[in-house]
């Protein structure tokens, strides 16, 4: 049996891997589980999945969680709060693989901490790898701990490589690496509407349902921004050998094109189950409980190119890759305020790009060789996108 941790038990991903989790009770046992404060999720969570720990962001929430546990007569699971203990849960000795799937930064520090404890480091949380880069590969690789790509993309690609390979190794049959994208709710819509739009159109995708933050991420093609430099150090490519596609129907979910010629791609139904079982088991294979993929009500494959006027956050994303140290930290935080404060009817849907092109204009990036030069970018382009998006609000 494998212990797992899955940091970010109550979001999208963390149900969707409890969901796989709870097909397969003889492989795996729930070792911790860790919310922000979805409280009451965490707690059905609790009695269904009996984890060891389970740690909550504040102490007054642990503390209700564990006088309701105590009343449900389950004792013996330890509720523990604060960033720190999201560290200690994911190098437990128990613990043989952590699912990363908390959103934003708040994610790096225990993400980093499995990889340094040579955990199987399942990695949902693209922003956690965007700040800190090549210093979470380093890590990776000096503690010898597996790597596994749950984002749809980035999974369909280490399915297409070959098959000894591991993230960070540098494929030299490989010529392109095609990253597909649905294109999210706004493909289509006028370029002078786009200024309305409301959180709630924005993050009504399409193809996918997922948390908040990466819907509107899909919204702007920040998301595939994201997932282009997590490509570029996942599979150790330079930017210009990573393209986007848009391909509306979401069932090719990437591709790897060789230098023979040969293109291999890999598809399924949008369901996150797939990525998530495909890397639990791996190298084995099970049942993720996702529709088989039903190609006669597909019908048709679609493929076009991004239009980066629409979508400059794709156009920033590929900037800040090339121009490397902490760029990716400052874009990532940028983005991070603008979508909350969008999220919170603060700025346009607009503002997202504006945000984030005027923290990278004038925020003079560094170079990204330790943790605190990448958490200081990030303290620094967080204080200014606030004051911007303060100033586009007094307007
Ligand atoms: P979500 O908002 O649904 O869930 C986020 C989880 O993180 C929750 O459990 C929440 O309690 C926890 N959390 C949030 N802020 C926290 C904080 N400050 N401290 C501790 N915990 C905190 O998000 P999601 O859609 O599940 O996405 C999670 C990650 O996976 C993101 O990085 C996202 O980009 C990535 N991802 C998601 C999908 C998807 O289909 N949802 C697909 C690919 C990648
Ligand atoms: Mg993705």
């Amino acid at each position: 049996m494998k212990g797992i941790c899955i940091l970010g038990s109550t979001g999208s991903i963390g149900v969707s891997t409890l969901d796989v989790v709870a097909r397969h009770p003889d492989l795996y046992r729930v070792v911790a589980l860790t919310a922000n404060n979805n409280l009451d999720r965490l707690y059905e969570q609790c009695l269904r999945f009996r984890p060891e720990y389970v740690v909550l962001r504040s102490e007054a929430q642990a503390e209700e969680l564990r006088e309701r546990l105590s009343a449900a007569g389950s004792r013996r699971i330890e509720v523990l709060s604060g960033a720190k203990s999201l560290e200690e849960v994911a190098v437990l000795p128990e613990v043989d693989g952590v699912m990363a799937a908390i959103v934003g930064a708040a994610g790096l520090l225990p993400t980093l901490a499995a990889a340094r404890a040579g955990k199987m480091v399942f990695l949902a949380n693209k922003e956690a790898l965007v700040m800190s880069g090549q210093l979470f590969m380093t890590e990776v690789a000096s503690s010898g701990a597996k790597l596994l790509p749950i984002d749809s993309e980035h999974n369909a690609i280490f399915q297409c490589m070959p098959a000894d390979y591991h993230a960070g190794q540098a494929a030299s049959s490989v010529r392109r690496i095609l990253l597909t994208a649905s294109g999210g709710p706004f493909l289509r819509m006028p370029l002078d509407e786009l200024d309305d739009v409301t959180p709630d159109q924005a993050v009504a995708h399409p193809n996918w349902v997922m948390g908040r933050k990466i819907s509107v991420d899909s919204a702007t093609m920040m998301n595939k921004g994201l997932e282009v430099i997590e490509a570029c150090l996942l599979f150790n490519m330079a930017p210009k050998r990573v393209q986007v596609v848009v391909h509306r129907q979401s069932v090719i979910h990437s591709l790897v094109d060789y230098v023979d010629g040969t293109v291999l791609a890999q598809m399924g139904s949008p369901d996150m189950r797939i990525p998530i079982a495909h890397a639990l088991a791996w190298p084995e294979r099970f049942d993720s409980g996702a529709e088989p993929l039903d190609l006669f009500s597909v019908r048709q494959l679609d493929f076009e190119a991004p239009d980066l006027s629409r979508f400059s956050c794709l156009s920033l994303a590929y900037e800040a890759v090339r121009a490397g140290g902490t760029m990716p930290a400052i874009l990532n935080a940028a983005n991070e305020v603008a979508v909350a404060s969008f999220l919170d009817h603060k700025i346009r849907f607009t503002a997202i790009p504006e945000t984030i092109g005027h923290c990278m204009a004038t925020i003079s990036p560094g170079a990204a060789d330790t943790i605190d030069a990448v958490l200081e970018a990030d303290r620094v382009a967080r204080a200014s996108a606030e004051a911007y998006v303060d100033r586009l609000r007094v307007q």
